[in-house]
């Protein structure tokens, strides 16, 4: 480890943010001002440059560390504004409005981007024109039924015709779907759903109780260590919100001690990081006796099941708070603080469950789940179905809010398991396999048929033959007495995307004959 590279302070990241500035204007007559937008352009060009991974990762770790505060305090710049103030208090005040006077917001916001949808964006013209129908027609929650599900085949083949014609897509951000594909979905939006999103991500803070300024850590799949590096740290600095980034696809079991030590050493408090990040962190802490007090654990990105959850509270002494989102922004959900399943954000999107043939199901009915975004004017996605599951519920959080619930746990559509009789099991019904297998530091079911699962397992010892037999009745039990099980040891389960894990792979088309993003995946690897 170089000297001194841990110590960095907020004043060491504000200079390198200022000397970035002053690089950034070398060659420029100091005489002659910039216009606004040239100026904002020019930021652009130096954000686009060090994000360019070759770059970034040849130049020495405190540029890096400067490079990482840099674009801190360029998203800090554009975020907090008035308008999160703004957004805020809305967000606050709407928490405790009535059912139906968050149902009177949602319905004004959707009957204003129906209307700019109709007028401006050619793709919604023509299923408008096709039906029959105006925007006038589709003025309620019920009315969005007579519009199709949008699907990512959909969204593919629409291209640039679901773009509104009032932007132009050079200024847009992108977000691309699905990195386990080779062929990403590119969707865009305004700066309106930055903030929207922004404010959202922020009453989850506020509901865990993290206050901005204190210092957190964060492991998700940004790149910010190269991927060549071996050696710590493993981490880098964002000094304008004092966050420690975490590289997620360096975490490994040779490492895992320099993540626990890093995190003490730097007095984090709290953590932001996909479930089974904390959870092998717990695990760690579990096998070495030690815990890792912090204040909140907030996980996102995979669903996080029970087993996973009771460790992490027990090793980081803190409650754990599940959040739900996707790269689309059309739905949003979170735990509050008593942790009786997610309240779904209704000032982000309008939320559907349906079946496979887009009708709705009824509340505690699993179902796919459509997203209407009423944020996004740009690219507007409505009742997209973002290949996720899970149910609606009627119950009525005891922390006071009005906000609607979701009940279970909200699955990919790829990690349900199909039985031979056509029953889905979402990922929680196995999780108790573990019980079979002491001391199994990772485990995957892939189910390749209705009939075929093979359960790999990543532990020193080979599996005996009693625990095999109970762990064969459990899901037969569980998925029908037909299903023949087998083991495979591995070294580790691979993982997809940008690190994350499953715990359930099934290549099995979900039996309502919604396309299984497993098989979608399993067409791209052969
Ligand atoms: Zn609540």
């Amino acid at each position: 480890m170089r000297p001194g590279e841990d110590r960095e302070s907020p004043l060491r990241g504000a200079l390198f943010v200022l000397c970035l500035q002053r690089l950034s204007r070398v060659g420029r007559p100091r005489s002659t001002p910039l216009p606004k937008e040239e100026r904002r352009r020019e930021g652009r060009t130096l954000a686009n440059w060090y994000t360019t991974e070759g770059v970034y990762n040849a130049l020495p770790i405190p540029l890096q560390n400067a490079c990482v505060t840099w674009r801190g305090w360029r998203i800090y710049r554009e975020r907090f504004g008035r308008e999160h103030g703004a957004l805020t208090s809305l967000l606050e005040r709407s928490e405790h409005l009535s059912r139906e006077e968050q149902r009177d917001y949602q319905e004004r916001r959707l009957q204003a981007l129906i209307m700019h949808a109709y007028e401006n964006v050619p793709y919604y013209r023509d299923v408008m024109d096709e039906r029959g129908l105006k925007p006038s027609d589709v003025s309620t929650i019920d009315d969005l039924q007579k519009l199709p599900v949008l699907t990512k085949a959909d969204v593919r083949a629409a291209g640039e015709r679901l773009v509104s014609r009032t932007v132009d897509p050079g200024k847009l951000r992108v977000a691309w779907t699905s990195a386990t594909t080779e062929t990403p979905l590119p969707v865009r939006w305004d700066r309106a759903v930055t903030l929207v999103n922004h404010a959202s991500y922020m009453r989850v803070r506020r509901w865990a109780g993290v206050p901005f300024g204190r210092r957190y850590a964060t492991m998700q799949g940004t790149p910010v260590v190269p991927i060549a590096q071996k050696k710590p740290p493993f981490w880098r600095y964002n000094a304008v919100w004092n966050q420690v980034l975490f590289s997620q696809l360096h975490l490994s079991d040779e490492n895992l001690h320099h993540y626990v030590r890093k995190m003490r050493d730097a007095g984090v408090e709290d953590l932001e990081t996909y479930a089974s990040g904390a959870y092998v962190m717990a695990r760690y802490l579990e096998d070495h006796d030690e815990y890792l007090p912090l204040t909140a654990v907030i996980t996102t990105g995979e669903p996080l099941l029970p087993d996973e959850r009771a460790l992490m509270e027990e090793r980081f002494r803190c409650p754990v708070f599940d959040a739900y989102g996707q790269a689309e922004r059309v739905i949003f959900s979170c735990e509050c603080e008593k942790h009786e399943g997610h309240h779904v954000f209704p000032e982000y999107g309008i939320t559907e469950f349906v079946d496979g043939d887009g009708e709705r199901v009824r509340a505690g009915e699993c179902g796919l789940m459509l997203g209407t975004g009423l944020h996004n004017f740009a690219m507007p996605l409505i009742r997209y179905a973002c290949g996720d599951v899970a149910a609606s519920s009627d119950a009525v959080c005891s922390c006071g809010r009005t906000l609607p619930m979701l009940s279970g746990l909200t699955s990919r559509a790829g990690d349900i398991l199909v039985t031979p009789d056509g029953r889905m099991v979402p990922p929680i019904m196995v999780t108790w396999i573990v019980k079979f297998l002491e001391g199994v530091r990772n485990w995957q079911v892939v189910q390749e048929t209705p009939t075929e699962l093979r359960v790999l397992v990543v532990r020193d010892e080979p599996v005996t033959p009693e625990e095999f037999d109970g762990l064969s009745g459990y899901l037969k039990r569980r998925l029908g007495p037909e299903v023949r099980v087998e083991i495979e040891h591995v070294d580790e389960i691979p993982r997809v995307g940008r690190g994350k894990s499953r715990h359930v792979v099934s290549r099995v088309p979900l039996v309502w004959g919604v396309p299984n993003r497993s098989a979608v995946e399993a067409e791209h690897e052969r």
